[in-house]
């Protein structure tokens, strides 16, 4: 098999129960991918899976090689992207544990490697949805039917890193009214637009941001719960991948096959 239809990307490893499974390395354009692809069936489906900072978690967020991993689920065929992402809360209705499936983003990076556009081929893509809207829909259908508690949209910010936000600017991004705060959905999101393929996103609420806790609005969370939660969610997740591979329709209907339409001028 050297072919998948489905990838998932994940911070975390995450124990996809595969059926069969093979190790593959590719090289792209953009130099190596951030790990080995992992490319076998689960739940009946072609799936190739990554984590996004390498087994080892070797990449910072700003130093992920997202080009290469988006080109590399390309020439393997995949027209779907699932993106599990960890993120902090800007908002106290949005409890650690909880999780969100992203809408829109805010991008606050700075220097990332952003297009496959550079030129001389120049394009200018719609970026006013960026999400796929059918996977969207299917992560929350099938995270309500497991009992996750999910918050149906919500926008991230996404932080150049590799610190974290000063109280001033988490607060800027609270009374902003966005919701959650991470360093990685940026520019792998776009990535996958360009290159016509489906992404949804999925963040796990790790913990609350810097800025409600100073304004005293929630109680900090603890080291030990920090960990805690964030071992849940990846269990939590896992069962969620599991049911949106089993479930996803074989046909899109969403567009995102032609995202790219208009986008020459
Ligand atoms: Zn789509």
């Amino acid at each position: 098999m050297n072919n998948a239809d489905i990838a998932v990307i994940c911070s975390a490893s995450i124990d996809l129960q595969w059926e069969e499974k093979e190790t593959i390395t590719l090289d792209t354009p953009y130099g190596p991918t951030s790990d080995a692809i992992t490319l076998g069936k689960v739940r009946g489906k072609k799936v190739a899976y990554m984590p996004r900072h390498g087994y080892k978690h070797i990449y910072a967020p700003h130093t992920v090689p997202y080009k290469a991993n988006i080109r590399a689920f390309k020439s393997l065929g995949v027209k779907r992207i699932f993106s599990i992402q960890t993120v902090g809360s800007l908002q106290p209705d949005i409890k650690p544990g909880e999780f969100v499936v992203i809408d829109q983003f805010v991008d606050r990076t700075s220097g990332r490697s952003c297009t496959f556009f550079d030129g001389p081929d120049v394009a200018h893509l719609s970026a006013a949805y960026p999400f796929c809207p059918e996977t969207r829909e299917l992560a929350v259908k099938c995270a309500k039917e497991l009992g996750i508690t999910v918050h149906e949209k919500g926008t991230c910010v996404i932080i150049e890193g590799p610190r974290f936000s000063t109280c001033a600017e988490s607060q800027w991004f609270t009374n902003m009214g966005w919701h959650v705060v991470n360093m990685t959905l940026y520019p792998e999101c776009i990535l996958a637009r360009e290159q016509e393929m489906c992404y949804s996103s999925v963040a796990l609420v790790t913990d609350y941001d810097s800025g409600i806790v100073a304004q005293g609005n929630v109680k900090p969370v603890t080291h030990a719960e920090v960990g805690r939660v964030a071992a849940e969610n990846v269990e939590k997740s896992a069962k969620l991948l599991l049911s949106m591979i089993e479930r996803i329709p074989d046909e899109q209907h969403c567009g995102c096959d032609h995202a790219m339409d208009g986008a020459r001028f």
